[in-house]
């Protein structure tokens, strides 16, 4: 019987889409750089391809934090500081909470059957600090996050110590969250069932790891 729902942040109830658009326009203007709509779409395929290698363990976080506006700087062709747009950009993010649509109804509506944990890669203060400008930070028991585990998602080691910290049988819990190699992948590594959510409209994966699928959060009540 589940008890216990651990629940992924970015682009599942926080809209990593919309924040990091912001907060690197914020950046961008502090550097006196123009910002366009499209480099946000820029960002994101440059942040996916260096978290898919955090994932592989193929990459730091400190590594990811020393490439990546070098690297979208000269996707975009535009000359900057990029050690202090990146620190800049993080700083912005700090306080960037867009939520997705649906988040706090299936908070609302899954923390009175379940207990909830915020499972996420990243920082533990950051995301605090944006869970609670969302409003969100009290329907859940704790967050863990990869920074204080040592790794994160999708390895056995993440998971465990979620399993661990909400002192939870695996047959208990099920995993919420939209990346099929992080979220989806990593609790079907641990037998811990999931439900993905489809938020970036993805195509069906070849490998069916998940055990449901939902592309808007609220249908979530057919399932919890
Ligand atoms: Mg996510």
């Amino acid at each position: 019987m589940i008890k216990t729902v651990f629940i992924d942040i970015d682009n599942t109830l926080l809209d990593f889409n919309k924040n990091s658009a912001l907060a690197m326009n914020l950046a961008f203007q502090k550097n006196g750089l123009e910002f366009k709509e499209e480099y946000g779409k820029t960002f994101i395929k440059i942040n996916d391809r260096l978290w898919d290698a955090f994932e592989r363990q193929e990459l730091t976080r400190a590594e990811i934090y020393e490439v990546r506006y070098k690297l979208i700087l000269k996707e975009l062709g535009l000359i900057g500081d990029h050690d202090k747009i990146e620190r800049e950009y993080r700083e912005f993010l700090f306080n960037c909470a867009e939520k997705v649509d649906g988040a706090e109804e299936i908070l609302e509506y899954l923390s009175k059957k379940y207990r909830l944990f915020a499972a996420s890669n990243a920082i533990k203060e950051t995301q605090l600090n944006r869970l609670n400008k969302a409003g969100f930070l009290h329907y859940f028991d704790d967050v863990v996050v990869s920074a204080q585990v040592g790794v994160g998602k999708p390895s056995k080691q993440f998971f465990d110590a979620c399993l661990e910290i909400a002192k939870c049988k695996k047959e208990d819990a099920i995993m919420l969250g939209d990346s099929l190699s992080a979220d989806i992948k990593g609790a079907y590594g641990v037998g811990i069932k999931s439900i993905w959510y489809n938020h970036n409209a993805k195509l069906e994966p070849i490998e069916k790891l998940y055990d449901y699928k939902i592309d808007k959060l609220t249908e979530i009540k057919n399932i919890l």
